[in-house]
């Protein structure tokens, strides 16, 4: 089998087919740093780094991208409501890069804690300006946009396929629109490109532009820092599925609408992570960073529970099925999670204690089956469950040699991240020591009652059996020093 994936556009699996062979570029809508990433956002992440590592291990030359979005992201998507950076930076009294080099270094403090691998390149929007007004520009080359009240709009009505990753056209859209608050708007899903000070007069963060000073909107960075990194043409872009109706809708007619191309090949995206319903609420809790209600990884580190509890919590589930997330639920993971390191922590055993794996070695059939069942879950839409359950068969499998198991769960470890031979392997090294400490008390104690009775042989001048003690220590590696407060010994 080849890899699979499920593209939103078109709503169906696909092979995947890369547009340079061997290569596989990706892009993913990165974090707005106004604020800690919650553990929600977080799901969005371990997803795209079960992408990202899925896609090396299948042999693709992986470039992955990510931006940071440190301006003109309004908390609604569609250009309401007011800057997330500025308002943040405004009530903590602090500049808005400053906002932002402090979340984004917490954001990159919870990848390491998941183990999530860093994307090849992570370009902040800040840095990018110069290329979103480019980009900006080729547009309205292309007759594209219109300026109303002081701020460069695109214009959906030129792009006829606006709607199409949503599966919804324009008169569906305007039937199912909001009140729009926008009065300049030709049409209610017209966005932003360009604001000037019209919106915001004292908008920390501004630059100069054919359209007037002022800051780019939130959708054209993903399009031209897409475009610099990867190409016009780019294999998989992902992110969570809000991002559907909205952001990736426009990003589209903005990339399309200025190449003339198909922009991207593969749209994945990952369902949401919910609180789980308690007794007397009637629905989900939908976590949001704007509320400010919502937990992040150290709330859960707080509680006792390590960061690969919810790693493995979220591989438990497809990423296209919502999760709801419960403190029972965050139990069992962790149960489990525990349960399966045991018993890695018993083939490490009984390869006694080698978990030397590096020597590439010829599988046997029976093992060979558990990776490429491990393999067939992967390439299936990164069916994470069913890869879970692979190396739960490889490691209970008793039929192949410890030395196998031990070489697949370092392979199977490669994508799943749960660091499983290090822990197996501190688990093996806490237990062994325990019992070296047992053996040398037990031999401490031989030791004593032997010079006692070397004391008590001496005293009834029977030098032979002294001599024989003393030899038979000596044999154990132990030498007496007579004292004048008694015999002492120590090894030789
Ligand atoms: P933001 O920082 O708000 O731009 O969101 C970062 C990423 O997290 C985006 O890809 C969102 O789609 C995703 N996301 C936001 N909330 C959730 C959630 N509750 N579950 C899963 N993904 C989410
Ligand atoms: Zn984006």
């Amino acid at each position: 089998m080849s890899l699979r994936l499920y593209n939103t556009m078109g709503r169906k699996m696909e092979d995947f087919v890369p547009i340079t062979p061997g290569k596989a570029g990706f892009y993913g809508c990165g974090p707005t740093v106004y604020n800690y990433a919650h553990i929600g956002n977080l799901r969005a992440y371990v997803f795209l780094d079960i992408l990202d590592k899925t896609l090396s291990f299948l042999g693709y030359d992986v470039t992955h991208v990510m931006n940071i979005t440190d301006i003109g992201h309004l908390s609604g998507d569609a250009d309401e409501g007011e800057d997330k950076m500025v308002k943040t930076a405004k009530e903590r009294g602090q500049s808005v890069l400053e906002i932002a080099q402090f979340y984004t270094d917490a954001f990159f403090e919870d990848f390491k804690k998941l183990h999530i691998r860093r994307p090849d390149i992570v370009c902040k929007a800040t840095e990018h300006v110069q290329d979103m007004i480019d980009l900006i520009k080729r547009l309205e080359e292309k007759g594209h946009t219109y300026m109303a009240g002081g701020n460069l709009y695109f214009d959906v009505s030129t792009f006829p396929d606006y709607g199409k990753l949503a599966c919804l056209n324009l008169d569906d859209l305007k039937a199912g629109a909001r009140v729009e608050v926008d009065q300049n708007k030709k049409n209610p899903f017209d966005f932003v490109l360009w604001f000037t000070n019209s919106k915001f007069e004292n908008q920390a963060l501004v630059w100069d532009s054919p359209w007037g000073v002022g800051y780019p909107g939130w959708h054209i960075e993903c399009s031209a820092m897409s475009m610099k990194y990867l190409g016009e043409q780019i294999d998989i872009h992902t992110g969570g599925i809000d991002h559907i109706p909205i952001h990736h809708t426009n990003e589209i007619a903005q990339s399309e609408g200025a190449t003339g191309k198909k922009w991207v090949n593969y749209w994945l995206h990952n369902e949401f992570l919910v609180i789980a319903k308690e007794k007397g609420q009637d629905a989900e809790d939908k976590m949001s960073k704007s509320s400010g209600n919502f937990l992040t990884l150290q709330s859960l580190i707080d509680k006792g529970y390590d960061p690969l509890d919810y790693r493995f919590f979220l591989l438990g589930a497809h990423y296209r099925s919502q999760v709801a997330f419960s403190w029972p639920a965050m139990d069992s993971a962790k149960s489990a999670r525990k349960a399966l390191n045991q018993r890695i922590a018993k083939v490490v055993e009984q390869n006694k204690g080698d978990t030397t794996t590096e020597v590439a070695i010829v599988l046997s059939q029976a093992a060979q089956a558990h990776l490429d069942k491990f393999t067939a879950a992967l390439e299936n839409d990164l069916a994470t469950p069913q890869a879970l359950s692979a190396l739960q068969g490889a490691v209970k499998d008793n039929t192949i040699k410890p030395k196998e198991i031990l070489y697949l769960v370092k392979k199977m470890d490669e994508v799943l991240s749960l660091a499983l031979l290090e822990q197996a392997e501190a688990l093996y090294k806490e237990k062994t020591e325990v019992k070296e400490t047992h053996l040398s008390d037990r031999e401490a104690e031989e030791i004593r009652q032997l010079l006692e009775e070397r004391t008590s042989a001496k005293q009834a001048k029977n030098y032979a059996r002294a001599d024989e003690i003393r030899a038979e220590l000596t044999n154990r590696g132990i030498q007496i020093i007579d004292t004048p407060q008694g015999p002492q010994w120590k090894r030789i």
